[in-house]
Formats: structure tokens, sequence, C-alpha cells
């Protein structure tokens, strides 16, 4: 039986889309390995992890026998009042995994829920420390946190589009996207030349806001669906040092660059800092559940629960879900297993070959490479259902937005898979 196309073109909300006017979707049978096939009979290489989650790629036999062995243990049970294996197992690997400090975990739903987890976290230490009044967040722009309320609050205000929600969502402090950039060549990224200039906005809205500032909240290194920017470690090593001489607190948001996929397990290596609070999610799973974390320090742990409630105030229904713990443990040991960063380099170095040629063609802005990212922006935004159409012929999988089109294969990828999605970009341009 095929997929009822009509249904779901007529009922079913796609992410960011119209139920009156839907882009097409296309309908998936299967997937495995780097490949998505589609019902029509497509065979499609995945340029994009299923949104920088399926890092191990698809159908992957370790994964599905992690989940298949947990769901004749148990699926899940309420993480109130009990635990077990798979949840201590992998908050044990979070800890050893994350920067030094990282101490004690909270297992959330979705990145957007762990976003959520840790702005509370913010608040209830502040509160705990008799400084109620600092409870506003200090972000950059084109930043992105995920879709819920406290986290749209914090995203870029212009693409997140805070206009329609301004009645609902808290009015945050905002300054420019971080920069420079992330140096082309990494040689030069241990140049002490770092511009202090790049730091006068922001050290302003420190200095007038402190009292009021419960945390920066950030993307290390990486803006995500903000932009696509790659931006200086040593605008986030400057961060973590402002932070600690305003007294608020510094959150990395890692939820789409952890585990790998910028060449570091986390991008905030590349500054050698260790936040207060971080979110993880993503490719925690290998991209087979939602899943995400948020860990911090023993200090903010300690202050919190010695603040009036004694507890932190958050526990979801499906806290901890074991299924998803279990596949979550085996997508981490496969990172190791298969030398991660071996794999990363590898595709970095693939994805300059062949994407960096791209960037005489007229249409395109820049093109820029870190780990296992690559980004072609174009100077002019994209027509989505052409762009879409076009890739499905290739034999790709590849899903622009605006001006970016951009590729974060699974780690699994192979030269010639590297070669054929860069090659439909090519191919598109020439078009
Ligand atoms: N933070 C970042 C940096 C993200 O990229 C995303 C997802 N695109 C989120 C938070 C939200 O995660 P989720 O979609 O799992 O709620």
């Amino acid at each position: 039986m095929s997929i009822d196309l009509e249904f779901d073109r007529k009922h079913i909300w796609h992410p960011y889309t119209s139920l009156t006017n839907p882009l097409p979707t296309y309908p998936v049978k299967s997937a495995s390995g780097v490949e998505i096939s589609l019902e029509t009979g497509e065979v499609l290489v995945d340029g994009m992890s299923s949104w920088w989650a399926a890092v191990h790629g698809y159908n992957h036999p370790k994964l599905n026998q992690a989940l298949v062995e947990q769901s004749q243990q148990m699926s899940h049970v309420m993480f109130g009042g009990l635990t077990h294996q798979p949840a201590v197992d992998l908050c044990k690997k979070l800890v050893e995994l994350s920067p030094a400090g990282l101490e004690k975990v909270f297992l959330a739903d979705s990145g957007s829920v762990s976003v959520e987890v840790a702005m509370k976290m913010a608040i209830q230490y502040w509160q705990s420390e008799h400084k109620a009044d600092k409870h506003k967040f200090l972000t950059v722009r084109n930043g992105y946190h995920g879709d819920t309320f406290a986290a749209m609050s914090v995203c870029d205000p212009v693409n997140g589009m805070h206009t329609l929600f301004s009645k609902t969502i808290n009015q945050h402090l905002f300054a420019s996207a971080p920069s420079p950039i992330f140096p082309k060549n990494k040689n030069e990224l241990d140049k002490a030349d770092f511009d202090q200039a790049h730091l006068a906005e922001i050290t302003q809205l420190l200095e007038t806001n402190h009292h009021n500032i419960a945390a920066i909240i950030i993307e290390p290194i990486v803006q995500g669906a903000g932009g696509m920017r790659f931006y200086h470690p040593q605008y986030l090593t400057a961060l973590r040092k402002l932070a600690n001489q305003h007294n608020v607190l510094l959150i990395v948001d890692e939820i789409a660059t952890g585990f790998g996929r910028t060449g570091k397990m986390f991008a905030c290596e590349w500054a050698e800092i260790t936040p207060d609070i971080m979110c993880v999610g993503k490719a925690i799973t290998g991209g087979y559940m939602t899943l995400a974390a948020t860990l911090t320090t023993t200090k903010v742990a300690e202050q919190i629960c010695n603040g009036q409630a004694g507890v932190f105030m958050h526990g979801p229904t499906f806290m901890g879900n074991p299924l998803a713990c279990s596949v979550a443990n085996a997508s981490l040991d496969l990172l190791i297993e298969n030398n991660w960063q071996q794999q990363v380099a590898n595709i970095e170095t693939w994805l300059n070959q062949y994407l960096q040629p791209i960037a005489d063609f007229t249409q395109v802005a820049d093109v820029r490479v870190l780990g296992a990212i690559g980004v072609v922006e174009l100077k002019e935004p994209v027509a989505m259902e052409q762009i879409q159409a076009f890739f499905v012929k290739q034999g790709v999988w590849i899903r622009p937005f605006g001006t970016r089109v951009y590729l974060m294969p699974p780690f699994i990828s192979e030269e010639k898979h590297i070669r054929k999605l860069a090659g439909a970009i090519e191919a598109w341009l020439k078009k």
C-alpha cells in the first residue's frame, strides 16, 4: 500500500509549512546507510543526516539491536522515583565526554526542551542566590535555540519572527552576531590578533544590564538554523571571561554541534572553555529517537537545590526513556568505535575538495567548510520547490533554506557520496 499523499497534504503539518499551499513532500519507503529510498523508486544520497542527527546513517545493525534488546526488557518506566541501567550508563558517558566540570545531567525529551531546562536552571540558580532580578538572557543575533516559547525568545528576532509572538514571548537582550568569522585556514586560529572591538557591544550590554541578566546563551562556533555562520573561537573564549567578570552564567547550546560534527567532540572545545550549562541533543541517539540532555556544574546544581524550591522544577513524562537512552549508549559507543575524528576529518577534506571550486560561480557569495559541515551561500534565496525537485532527480537529499545550500552528511559517508552531493549543487548552479 502506498502512502496517502493526498491525506498528508490536506491534514498533516510538516515543519514550517502551509496547510493551504503546501510544498510537495516526498514519500520515504526506507532508509539504510547513507541512502533514503523513496516509494517512487528514487534512491537519494543523504546530505542532511536528518537535521544533524543520523551521524551513523540509517538502519544501523548495532543501533537496531540496542532498541530491540531494550524493548524486551522495558520500553519505558517513569523516571520519578525509579531509575535504570540505560539512563545511568548514558549520564556517565555524557559526564565523561563533556568538558571537565559538567557533572550533573538532566535528561530532556527534545532539544527545545533542554533549552527550556537550561534557562530554568539559570533562573532558579539566581533565585537561590536571592538575586531574583537576574531573570533576563543575553544572546546574539542569528542564533537559533528551538521553537518552544523560552527557546524562541532567544532566537534571532527577525528569523524567529518575534513580531508574531511579541505579546507572549519575553523580551531579552541581543548583541550583533558574533565576529570575526572562523578563519578559512585553521593555522590562523592561534594568531593572537583578536580585535577586542568585536566584544565592545556585548561588553557594553553586560556592563549596563548585568543586574538583570541570568545567563548568556549561545550556539558555540556554529550558528546553525539562524544563518550557518562559523565564528572565531576567541569570541567564545572571551565570552566565558566576560560572563565570569559580570557574574552571569554561560549556557552553550551544543544541540547541533555536539558529538563531533565540527571536528571536536563539542564545539566549545575549540575555545577550550567549560560552560556553566550545556545542552545536547540531535546526534545523541544517532538520529533514532528524540532525546536531549542539559548538563551543569556541581556549583550550579547545588545552588539550585539549596534554594526556595529545594528541587529543580522540571520533570517530563518521558524523561530518561529507556529505549532512547539505550540507543544513545550504542550511538556514543559507535562514535568511538568508528573513530569519529577520522571520519569527520575525511569528510572535511572532501567537502573542501568538491565544494570550494563552486565558489567561482557568479551566483555564489561564499563557500565555507568546518568539520562535516559544508555551506554554499548564494547571493539570492533559492526557489525551494524547484531546487528540491532538481536534487531528487539528481539522486541526492539536500534541503536548502533561504540563501544557504548546505551539507551535513552522515559520518559514514564515503568520498563518492560527498562528490555526488557537491556535484548536484554544481549542476544546479550550472542550470
Ligand atoms: N538548538 C539548536 C542549536 C538547534 O539546531 C535545534 C534544532 N534545529 C534546537 C535547539 C531545537 O531542537 P529540537 O528541534 O530537538 O527541539
